[in-house]
């Protein structure tokens, strides 16, 4: 891993020239008319008790592995039926660690997804992510939520210095270098074959539609200057 103090962008950003820039596009028409499913209130009640129970068992298998100690003190006592539980820190080990494996699962899925042609818009509306949750910027659109989501390090890091998200194109059959949405699929997919169709057709789509570069370039110098603050 390289730390972002000492990284190089590896993927500089076109000729502004090269742009074409719509101010009235902040949601631009190219995004797939893909939907959140409307839940209702009930049904995230139930998924949220189904994960809960899930991660709560997984935690508790995995500080078994880490040989913690029982304990009679619950770490939520407000929960339905707490029983025995583990000591804390065990318990907070544990928890980090499903968190961590979590994010690589999910990781597996955004592959996955952009395989399978999704876009970055897709798969921030099913991460079901605020916009700028990871970049501090709420103006961004939610494709580039989702982009720092899927390029950062770890859940908490964002994207910065042309961090690439890779996967294979299953139309050349090539490995993918996808530095996002911002620049489109000329400059931000590397790696296609030359004759790649799919390529082809998402550069001709990218092109037929309206482009909100202005002020996602400045977001992304934004995003900069966070992950210098944060130390990396
Ligand atoms: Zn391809």
């Amino acid at each position: 891993m390289t730390s972002p103090g000492n990284a190089r962008p590896a993927h500089p950003e076109p000729e502004a020239d090269a742009m074409t820039s719509d101010p009235d596009a902040s949601q631009p028409s190219r995004h797939s008319p893909i939907t959140t499913p409307r839940l209702t209130d009930d049904d995230y009640q139930r998924i949220f008790d189904t994960t809960h129970n899930a991660a709560r068992q997984t935690v508790l298998t995995v500080a078994r592995e880490l040989g913690a100690q029982l304990t009679s003190q619950p770490a939520n006592p407000t929960a339905d039926a707490p029983g025995p539980d583990i000591e804390p820190l065990a318990g907070v080990r544990a928890a980090k660690e499903l968190e961590r494996v979590s994010w690589m699962i999910t990781h597996d899925y955004m592959r996955a997804a952009r395989e399978a042609g999704h876009s970055w818009h897709d798969i921030g509306i099913a991460l079901n992510m605020l916009e700028g949750s990871m970049t501090g910027n709420m103006h961004e659109p939610v494709a580039d939520t989702a982009y720092s989501y899927a390029a950062g390090w770890t859940p908490e890091s964002s994207r910065s210095y042309g961090t690439a998200f890779t996967w294979t194109c299953t139309t050349c059959d090539q490995a993918i270098d996808d530095y996002g949405p911002l620049h489109g699929p000329a400059h931000d997919e590397q790696g296609h074959a030359s004759n790649c169709t799919r390529h082809t057709q998402a550069i001709a789509t990218w092109a037929a539609e309206p482009q909100p570069l202005a002020p996602r370039s400045a977001s992304a110098e934004a995003n900069r200057d966070i992950d210098w603050e944060a130390g990396g």
